[in-house]
C-alpha cells in the first residue's frame, strides 16, 4: 500500500486486546477460560454513577458540550485533585477526554517528531511506544528493574537526557509491574530536571488511587521545580470501574493547553454528555465501593505474591499499586511469549507476555488480579501444573 502515510506501519498494537479476543474465541468454543490478561476491574460501576447517567439522558442532556468538558466536571476534578493529591489546579487547565489514553495520544502528537527523543518506562504501557513510533520520534527506554521494585534510578534517567530529549513519561503506580516510584526518587529527579528547563514531563497517574501497604502517591505536579511543564493524566476507568464509559482527563500547563484543546476539537469534539455528568457523581458521591474494591485488590495481591513465590523458578516482587503482578518466570527453552501462548492455548489461562511491554519485560508475565479469588486459585494451580511439565 504505497498510498498510506508510512507512519501507519510504525504503530504497534496492544497485545492485551488481542489476547482478550483469543480468550473470548476459546471461551465461545466452550472452554473454561480464566482471563488475567486484560487490565480492567472486575467490579461493576457503582449504582449511583449509573443512575446519574440514566437521569442525565432522561433529563435531555443529549447535545455537544465544550470540547474541554462541562465546567461542573472540570471544577469537580480540580476539587478532587486537591483533596487527594494536595495540589491546586486551575479548572481551565483540565481537558476532559474520552478515556485517559486520548491524553497520551494528544501529548505525543504535540511533542513527537523525527529528531526528537522521548524517555519512556521499560517495561511500560504499550501505547506509549506505539504512538512514539508513529510520530517518528525515538523511543528511549528507561529501565524499571525488579531489583528496584520496578522503580527507576533518577541518576540513570538524567544520564539518558540529550539535547534531543523533549519529553519524559512516568507511570506510577505502573502498568505492567504495579511498581510505585518512591518520593525520594521523584524529588531527586525534579531537582535534576531543573538543569533541563525545556523538557516536558507526562505523568500517567491513572492508578494513583489503587495503592497498597502504606505506599503513598505523590503527583508530579507537587514539585514546584517542574510544575510548569508537567502534564498529568488520570481518569475514571480504573478507580470507578468505568473502562467502557471512556472518561479521563489531562491537566496541561497553561502554555500548551490550547494545543491540547485544538486536538480535542478536531478529533473527538467532546465526551458524551451523560458520561461527563456521571463523572461528577463518581467524584462527589459515596466512595464506599471504591474503598471496598481497593481492599479486595490488596487481599488478592497478597494471595498472588505469596502463592507465585511458592512455585519453583518463579520470583514475584510485592507491587505497591495497580492490579497487576509481574512475576519473573524461568522455564527452559521458553521465552515469555511462548509461556503466555501455551498458558492460553493449553491451560486456557490468559496472561500477557512481559516482552510486549518492552525489552526489559522479557522473562516476565503480567497477570491482572482483577478477577475473583476462585479464578486466581485456579490460575495458580494451572501455572504450577505448567511449570512442572
Ligand atoms: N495509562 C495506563 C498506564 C493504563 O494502564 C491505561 C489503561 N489500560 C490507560 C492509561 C488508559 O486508560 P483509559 O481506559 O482511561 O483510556
Amino acid at each position: 500500500m504505497d498510498d498510506l502515510n508510512k507512519s501507519m506501519y510504525e504503530i504497534g498494537s496492544d497485545s492485551a486486546f488481542a489476547i482478550m479476543t483469543r480468550s473470548n474465541e476459546l471461551a465461545n468454543k466452550g472452554n473454561d477460560v480464566i482471563n488475567l490478561g486484560i487490565g480492567q476491574p472486575d467490579f461493576p460501576t457503582p449504582k449511583n454513577i449509573i443512575e446519574s447517567a440514566c437521569k442525565a439522558l432522561k433529563d435531555g442532556f443529549h447535545g455537544y458540550t465544550s470540547s474541554s468538558g462541562i465546567p461542573e466536571l472540570r471544577n469537580a476534578v480540580a476539587k478532587d485533585f486537591y483533596e487527594r493529591k494536595r495540589v491546586e489546579i486551575n479548572p481551565d487547565e483540565i481537558l476532559i477526554s474520552p478515556g485517559a489514553k486520548a491524553i497520551i495520544f494528544y501529548t505525543l502528537l504535540m511533542f513527537g517528531r523525527p529528531g526528537v527523543e522521548i524517555i519512556t518506562p521499560d517495561p511500560g504501557f504499550i501505547a506509549y511506544k506505539s504512538m512514539i513510533d508513529y510520530t517518528g520520534a525515538k523511543f528511549v527506554p528507561l529501565p524499571h528493574r525488579m531489583e528496584k521494585n520496578f522503580s527507576f534510578d533518577a541518576d540513570e534517567l538524567l544520564s539518558l537526557i540529550t539535547e534531543k530529549t523533549k519529553l519524559i513519561i512516568f507511570n506510577s503506580p505502573g502498568n505492567p509491574t504495579g511498581g510505585v516510584v518512591p518520593e525520594e526518587e521523584f524529588e531527586k529527579l525534579a531537582n535534576g530536571l531543573q538543569k533541563h528547563p525545556n523538557i516536558f514531563i507526562l505523568s500517567d497517574e491513572i492508578y494513583s488511587r489503587i495503592i497498597f501497604d502504606g505506599n503513598n502517591h505523590k503527583s508530579l505536579l507537587s514539585y514546584p521545580q517542574i510544575k510548569d511543564r508537567v502534564i498529568v493524566l488520570d481518569g475514571w476507568s480504573k478507580t470507578y470501574s468505568m473502562t467502557g464509559w471512556r472518561l479521563g482527563y489531562g491537566i496541561f500547563p497553561k502554555k500548551i493547553f490550547s494545543f491540547a484543546e485544538k486536538l480535542a476539537i478536531n478529533c473527538h469534539s467532546c465526551v458524551n454528555t451523560a458520561t461527563q455528568i456521571a463523572g461528577i457523581e463518581a467524584l462527589e458521591g459515596s466512595q464506599v465501593q471504591v474503598e471496598r474494591m481497593i481492599k479486595e485488590f490488596q487481599k488478592r495481591k497478597n494471595f498472588m505474591v505469596k502463592e507465585l513465590n511458592k512455585i519453583n523458578n518463579i520470583q514475584c516482587v510485592n507491587p505497591g499499586g495497580a492490579f497487576y503482578v509481574f512475576p519473573k518466570i524461568f522455564k527452559e527453552n521458553y521465552n515469555s511469549k511462548q509461556i503466555s501462548h501455551d498458558l492460553l492455548e493449553k491451560k486456557f489461562l490468559a496472561t500477557v507476555p512481559g516482552s510486549s511491554f518492552g525489552a526489559k519485560g522479557e522473562g516476565f508475565l503480567r497477570l491482572s488480579y482483577a478477577s475473583k479469588i476462585e479464578n486466581l486459585k485456579k490460575a495458580i494451580y494451572l501455572i504450577k501444573e505448567f511449570m512442572n511439565e
